[in-house]
C-alpha cells in the first residue's frame, strides 16, 4: 500500500498544527505509524490521498450512520446554501430537528441546540448544578463527556490513549467536585451519595459506553442508577452523544426503557455537520437563557446547514427496517470478528447493539475500564495496521466502540470478516 502523499502531509501538518490533526485520537499515536490523510468519503468507504480505498468503520466518529456523503443529505445541503450559511436569528429549520428530536427521545420535552457534543455535556453539567443548587457530579471510569474541565477525569480512550489521567491546565478546585465509580458498579454509587448527603447535583454516563471500548451496561444497572439518583434529589444525565439514533431511535433511553432527566446528543443529529443539543424535562430546561437565569449562548447555533443535515439524517432513519438491518449486518460482523479471533487462538471478547460494536484483546468479561485495561494494546496496535493493509479503517485506538452505517453492504461486511482473518493470523 502506497501511502506516499499521506506521509508527506502529515509531515507539513506537524509544523502547522500540535501533533498534526485538529483532534488527539486521529494521530494514530496509541497504534503506532503515521495518520492517513483521507480526500474524501462516500457511502460505507473513505479514499486517502493517495488513491487507495478503506471500508470505514469509524464514521466520521458516529455521524455516518446512513453512509458518508448520503445524496438526499447532500441535495438537502445543496437546497439550504442557496439561502445562506448563517441567520444568527430564529429560523423555522431548528423547530422542525427540535420536533423530531422530541418525538423521538423519551426524555426530551424540550431542547437546546449547540455545536458540539462538548459543549452540549458542559452545558447541561451547568444546568445540572443551577437546577439543583448543588455542585458535586458523578461520572464513570472510562467515560467521555468531551473536553470541558470537569468531565477531564478518568475521562477514556482520548486521554488513556495518550496516558493523561488528568489533564494539567484543570484546575484542582475544578476536578475535585467531580466524584467517579468504576462503570457498572451500582454499589460505588450509592457509597459516593452516603458520603456526599445533599451535594451531589447529578450523575452523567455513557449509558452504553464506547470511549473506553464497548461496553454495554449490566441488566439493572440503568435501572439501580435511576432509582438511587431520584431518592437523594438528583439528577441523571444520559449523554447519548454517540448512542443516541444509533443503539435505536430513540437512543439507549428506549432501547432500555430508563428515562434519565436530561440528555446530551450529538454526532447523528448533525449528519455531518457540527451540531449538539441537550434536553430533557420542560421543568429543568425551563431554567435555560432566556426562559430562565441559567446562561448559555452561540453565534452559530442552530445553524440552518447543521439543521438541514440533521433532519434529512433522521427522516432517512425513520425508514422502516433501519435499525433491524444495522442490528443484523452488525452482529454478523462482530460474530466473524470473534470467530476470526478465535481460529487464530487469540484471547477475546465483544458485542454489539445495533449500530455500535466493539472487542477486546482479552477473554473477558469487560464490565468497566478497570478490566478493559487488561486488552493487548501492542496486539490492537498490529492488528489495526494489518487491517488498514487490507483495506479497512478502524478506530485507532483498543479503547474505542465501532460503527457500521446503512451503506455498508452484505459483501462489506463479508471482506471486512476475510480481512480480520488474515490480520489475526498475521498478529497472532
Ligand atoms: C464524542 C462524544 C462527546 C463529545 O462530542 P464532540 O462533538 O466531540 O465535542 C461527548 N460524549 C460522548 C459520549 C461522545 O461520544
Amino acid at each position: 500500500m502506497n501511502t506516499t502523499r499521506s506521509q508527506e502531509l502529515f509531515s507539513a501538518a506537524q509544523k502547522l498544527m500540535p501533533g498534526g490533526v485538529s483532534s488527539p485520537v486521529r494521530a494514530f499515536r496509541s497504534v503506532g505509524g503515521n495518520p492517513i490523510v483521507f480526500e474524501r468519503v462516500k457511502g460505507a468507504y473513505a479514499w486517502d490521498v493517495d488513491g487507495n480505498r478503506y471500508i470505514d468503520y469509524i464514521g466520521s466518529w458516529g455521524p455516518a450512520i446512513c453512509g458518508h456523503s448520503h445524496p438526499e443529505v447532500i441535495a438537502a445541503l445543496h437546497e439550504a446554501l442557496d439561502h445562506g450559511t448563517s441567520f444568527g436569528a430564529p429560523c423555522e429549520l431548528e423547530n422542525q430537528l427540535a420536533e423530531l428530536v422530541i418525538e423521538a427521545v423519551p426524555s426530551v420535552q424540550m431542547v437546546r441546540f449547540v455545536n458540539s457534543g462538548t459543549e452540549a455535556c458542559m452545558s447541561v453539567l451547568r444546568l445540572m448544578r443551577a437546577f439543583t443548587g448543588r455542585e458535586k457530579i458523578i461520572k464513570f471510569e472510562g467515560c467521555y463527556h468531551g473536553h470541558a474541565d470537569m468531565f477531564l477525569v478518568k475521562a477514556g480512550s482520548g486521554v488513556a490513549t495518550l496516558g493523561l489521567p488528568d489533564s494539567p491546565g484543570v484546575p484542582r478546585s475544578t476536578a475535585a467536585s467531580t466524584l467517579t465509580a468504576p462503570y457498572n458498579d451500582l454499589e460505588a454509587v450509592k457509597k459516593l451519595f452516603a458520603e456526599n448527603p445533599g451535594e451531589i447535583a447529578g450523575v452523567i454516563l455513557e449509558p452504553v459506553v464506547g470511549n473506553a471500548g464497548f461496553i454495554p451496561p449490566v441488566p439493572g444497572f440503568l435501572e439501580g442508577i435511576r432509582e438511587v439518583t431520584k431518592e437523594n434529589g438528583a439528577l441523571l444525565v444520559f449523554d447519548e452523544v454517540m448512542t443516541g439514533f444509533r443503539i435505536s431511535y430513540g437512543g439507549a433511553q428506549a432501547k432500555f426503557g430508563v428515562t434519565p432527566d436530561l440528555t446530551t446528543m450529538g454526532k447523528v443529529i448533525g449528519g455531518g455537520l457540527p451540531v449538539g443539543a441537550y434536553g430533557g424535562r420542560a421543568d429543568i430546561m425551563a431554567m435555560v437563557a432566556p426562559a430562565g437565569p441559567m446562561y448559555q449562548a452561540g453565534t452559530l447555533s442552530g445553524n440552518p446547514l447543521a439543521m438541514t443535515a440533521g433532519i434529512k439524517t433522521l427522516e432517512l432513519l425513520q425508514r422502516p427496517g433501519t435499525y433491524e438491518r444495522l442490528d443484523a449486518i452488525t452482529k454478523r460482523l462482530i460474530a466473524g470478528i470473534l470467530d476470526a479471533a478465535g481460529d487464530a487462538g487469540l484471547p477475546i471478547c465483544g458485542g454489539s447493539i445495533s449500530a455500535m460494536f466493539g472487542f477486546f484483546l482479552t477473554k473477558g468479561p469487560v464490565r468497566n475500564f478497570e478490566e478493559a485495561k487488561a486488552a493487548d494494546a501492542a496486539r490492537f496496535g498490529k492488528l489495526h495496521r494489518a487491517m488498514l493493509e487490507r483495506g479497512v479503517y478502524l478506530a485507532p485506538s483498543a479503547f474505542e466502540a465501532g460503527f457500521t452505517s446503512l451503506a455498508h453492504s452484505d459483501a462489506d461486511i463479508d471482506t471486512t470478516i476475510a480481512a480480520f482473518r488474515e490480520s489475526f493470523a498475521a498478529v497472532a
